[in-house]
């Protein structure tokens, strides 16, 4: 059946077979669950359970490892439909870095890594949800990152300092990119950069990582922390692909990964405007619905105009990731970005308009999605960045930093 809200993009059956077996998991955990968590800040622990117990953290792993051996269209439904269900933003990135981690793992790990690792992840046993790459001095500017990894026999040595990163109380492992490599001795930024995994027990059992959280005002559930390495000793077989190609290693599916964040930020969409509606029919002022005021409907159907083409540009390139170049692909996964994370900050601010004063009450969630709505345009890329990317790739602008 075609939702109301939500509509249809073009699928297979067994897409969206997947879809419905997805939408009635979360449908499990209501919103009194979602305000809970973001009440008290506990990790949503029971519904990732529950996704590990479904398979679908392993969604992007292939078969041969235990997973399910999907592609980007359905890890794009997987979290439009966390999103959408009530979860938000928040419920998304629980599980975004379990999902996504697993794929430099796939594409560069060695075999004996993968046979021993990957099973785990896929079955929820073993957690990668922590992906190490941002700095105090490195955000946007990636390659600026000062964390260095010496090699001495057989084990890298790491000091510096991430921070950001979401996670890793949750985490087995943490994925860290560290520069192996001097800048002074690379012929461009970009190269020197490595991918290690990182045993987390055993760095905090070697007195070699300090973790502290950072409070933040979106997505409380999902902790962020900053992280301080000091002579930490990783294995040289934790090394991920090969040593000082590391940022390319994560240019492989950073696309991907951006179709659905730009999922996440549609399911939001669809969320708020759900809510925004369903209020706007119910509410009665003036001895009548306030969704008979255009002032109510136009800003609601907007959004929901705006979520809805964001929907339509990240499924069709989510569609297409095995025929379009890098950077066809690139410009679409940007786009798609930018577009979804604007339309879903439109919605939940026409939903909190809405609701009136019940806007800002917790009760009603709306003011939520709004916070969450908020984060999309940062993270994990700003918009800023992705426009960027489009100005100088698609326009063929100049370079402008
Ligand atoms: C809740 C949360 C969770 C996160 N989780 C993780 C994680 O798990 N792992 C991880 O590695 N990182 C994580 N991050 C970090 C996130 O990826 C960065 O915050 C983001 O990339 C922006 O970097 P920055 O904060 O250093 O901003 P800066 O790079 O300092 O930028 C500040 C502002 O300047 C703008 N700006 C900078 N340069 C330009 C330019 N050339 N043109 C136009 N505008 C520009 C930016 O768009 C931004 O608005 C997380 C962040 C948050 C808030």
């Amino acid at each position: 059946m075609v939702h109301p809200v939500r509509g249809s993009v073009e699928l297979s059956e067994e897409q969206r077979v997947f879809r419905r077996s997805v939408r009635e998991l979360c449908s499990e955990f209501d919103d009194a669950y979602w305000r809970e968590r973001d009440a008290t800040g506990e990790y949503p622990h029971e519904f990732v359970d529950a996704l590990a117990d479904g398979g679908w953290l392993g969604v992007l792993i292939p078969e041969e490892y235990g997973g399910a051996g999907m592609s980007t269209v359905e890890s794009v439904i997987l979290m439009e439909e966390i999103a959408a269900s009530g979860g938000g933003f928040g419920a998304a990135q629980a599980v975004h870095g379990g999902v996504y981690n697993s794929v430099p793992l796939v594409n560069y790990a060695d075999e004996a890594t993968k046979a021993e690792l990957l099973p785990k992840v896929a079955a929820g046993e073993v957690s990668v949800q922590s992906f190490g790459l941002t700095e105090p001095n490195a955000g946007s500017e990636s390659t600026a990152i000062e964390t260095t990894a010496t090699r001495e026999g057989d084990e890298y040595v790491v000091n510096g300092q991430k921070i950001w990163t979401s996670r890793v109380d949750v985490s087995d492992y943490l994925l860290l990119v560290v520069r192996t490599t001097p800048v002074a001795d690379v012929e461009k930024e970009t190269r020197g950069l490595s991918l290690l995994l990182v045993d987390l027990d055993d760095a905090t059992g070697q007195g070699a990582l300090r973790m502290e959280p950072i409070p933040k005002t979106a997505g409380e559930f999902v902790h962020s922390f900053e992280l301080w390495f000091d002579d930490l000793r990783v294995p040289a077989g934790n090394l991920v692909g090969t040593e000082g190609e590391g940022f390319y290693h994560l240019l492989d599916g950073l696309n991907e990964e951006r179709l659905v964040v730009a999922a996440e930020c549609v399911g939001l969409g669809e969320l708020a405007v759900e809510r925004g509606a369903a209020y706007a029919r119910e509410r009665e002022v003036f001895g009548r619905p306030i969704g008979a005021n255009q002032a109510v409907q136009h800003p609601l159907a907007a959004a929901h105009a705006h979520v809805q083409a964001a929907k339509e540009v990240t499924y069709a390139a989510a569609r297409r990731t095995d025929d379009l170049t890098r950077r066809e692909l690139g410009g679409r996964a940007n786009t798609a970005k930018y577009l979804a994370a604007e339309a879903c900050f439109e919605a939940a601010d026409a939903a909190v308009q809405a609701h009136g004063g019940f806007g800002v009450a917790r009760e009603y969630d709306v003011e939520r999605y709004l916070r969450e709505a908020r984060l999309t345009r940062l993270v994990p890329v700003t918009q800023q960045l992705a426009l960027n990317y489009v100005a100088e790739k698609v326009l063929s602008l100049p370079r402008s930093y």
